[in-house]
């Protein structure tokens, strides 16, 4: 498998570190509010990279942060006079029903920060007694000077860096690559620890170090996160963990690009957004607005619109009636010419697709493309039971990396049921259309409706 690697600016052949399993960090939200569709196309892309190390066979090992103190939490729990805790916990619970919407597979652990202070702490302690970091004012900066490699992954330019220079907000710019907070003591009514480095509370960016590397190791395979977080926010976890360990961080990382609305990155502060929430109450499928999320290859930005949305739906459509027609219809037995080849052959497109740099078009070209074969076989009347089965197999395989399909599917006909058809099927062959009807009428009645197609009959829920 070949991806981008942010760290040395090339494509690389992916090789995890212990055989068959990938060891996976993903920034995680800030959860100071409802997180936008923007934020969504970086935990859906994630989701896309996690199935499709999934279908290739390796077991993956995700660990999603959850950052619940900064100063964004801090201020609005404030403003709404309830705990930190309280306020935070609501918007983690909008966060999970968020990503079941999406059909995110979760994560193996979403840690949250409060609960990893004393992780947090060890590592500050040890940047302390090694000179790397130092306190000034009211809080404990990391050395920039002391770290050389800094600014290897933002392919930064050493002249931008003022060391010596502080900064104690959590999100910066290049024009301010300075010394970065690691803790800021204690101010007057904000919530904060007790610790051995005094009361106070962590900055943001030493949470994902302590984090990853507590459930992940010292040094993991994948790092991923939206391109705004190269700097400062990964840069800085790089810092801060290998000043500690000595040893290499993160081997690969990816970044994926934003989502726009009209040429400008969909956030909050500049008020384009969405919510997931507002486009299904707008009466769009979450399978529909994760299918757009997707289809985009994450190293080009994806704009989002109504229109696109739209065509969305109809792409999606698509997928669903080949499977309701494959998963409904009860085939009787048939040969099928080339059976074998053909999936063989959209099997091995696909996965070439996906070890290409996760090449999404690709994939949703052979997709489509075994979609419309699968069609014109259907017109044709070629499907028998046991291809049709297989058929559907290939394409769930395929929608084990997209997720799209309608989980659960139509389901199946009782026993009963199925007598039923084949008691119509015996009323239709001896021409006895009036007893045929009578028997279509009483499966209508449990709500299943019936068609006869060219390679059966074909079942619906009504
Ligand atoms: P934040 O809550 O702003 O820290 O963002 C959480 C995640 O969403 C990070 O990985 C960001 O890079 C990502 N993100 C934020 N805005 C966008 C956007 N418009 N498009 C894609 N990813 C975004
Ligand atoms: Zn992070």
């Amino acid at each position: 498998m070949k991806i981008f690697n942010t760290l040395n600016g090339r494509m690389e052949e992916f090789v995890s570190l212990k055989e068959g399993e990938v060891g996976l960090y993903t920034c995680g939200p800030t959860v100071y509010d409802y997180a936008h569709i923007g934020n969504f196309r970086a935990y859906v892309f994630e989701d896309f990279v996690r199935r499709t190390f999934e279908y290739l066979g390796y077991r993956v090992v995700q660990v999603m942060n959850l950052t619940d103190v900064d100063d964004k939490t801090i201020r609005r729990s404030q403003q709404e006079g309830v705990t930190l805790r309280e306020y935070t916990d609501r918007y983690i619970q909008a966060f999970f029903e968020d990503i079941a919407l999406l059909g995110i597979e979760p994560a193996e652990h979403y840690p949250r920060a409060t609960d990893h202070i004393p992780e947090m702490v060890a590592i500050i302690e040890d940047l302390l007694a090694k000179g790397i970091a130092y306190r000034k004012g009211d809080g404990i900066y990391f050395d920039l000077a002391k770290f050389p490699k800094y600014g290897a992954l933002a392919k930064l330019d050493k002249a931008q860096l003022k060391s010596g220079a502080r900064v104690d907000v959590d999100e910066y710019d290049k024009e301010n690559v300075q010394d970065f907070a690691l803790w800021k003591e204690a101010k007057e009514g904000e919530p904060f620890w007790e610790t051995s480095l005094g009361k106070g509370r962590p900055g943001w960016h030493i949470e994902c170090s302590a984090m990853s590397m507590k459930y992940l190791g010292p040094t993991f395979d994948l790092h991923m996160g939206g391109v705004d977080n190269i700097f400062p926010h990964h840069e800085n976890e790089i810092a801060q963990s290998e000043a500690h360990t000595g040893k290499p961080f993160v081997r690969y990382w990816l970044h994926v690009h934003h989502l726009i609305v009209d040429g400008t990155k969909m956030s909050k502060s500049l008020g384009n957004f969405h919510t997931l929430r507002g486009l299904i109450e707008k009466g769009f499928r979450p399978e529909v607005i994760r299918f757009l999320l997707l289809s985009t290859h994450y190293r080009k930005t994806l704009n989002f619109s109504f229109d696109a949305l739209a065509q969305m739906e109809k792409s999606w459509q698509r997928i669903v009636n080949f499977q309701t027609e494959l998963e409904g219809t009860l085939f009787g037995e048939k040969e099928t010419p080339g059976l074998e080849d053909w999936l063989q052959e959209s099997r091995s497109k696909f996965r070439a697709a996906l070890e290409d740099d996760l090449n999404i078009s690709q994939a949703l070209n052979t997709l489509f493309e075994f979609i419309k074969e699968g069609n014109l076989r259907l017109s044709r009347g070629e499907i028998g039971a046991s291809a049709a089965n297989l058929i559907s197999e290939t394409l769930k395989g395929f929608d084990s990396v997209f997720n799209l399909l309608p989980r659960g599917g139509q389901g199946e006909l009782t026993e009963e049921q199925k007598g039923l058809v084949e008691e119509r099927n015996r009323f239709r062959r001896e021409k006895n259309f009036p007893e045929a009807d009578r028997v279509r009428k009483l499966l209508l009645d449990q709500g299943i409706l019936i068609e006869d197609t060219r390679n059966g009959v074909r079942w619906k829920r009504a």
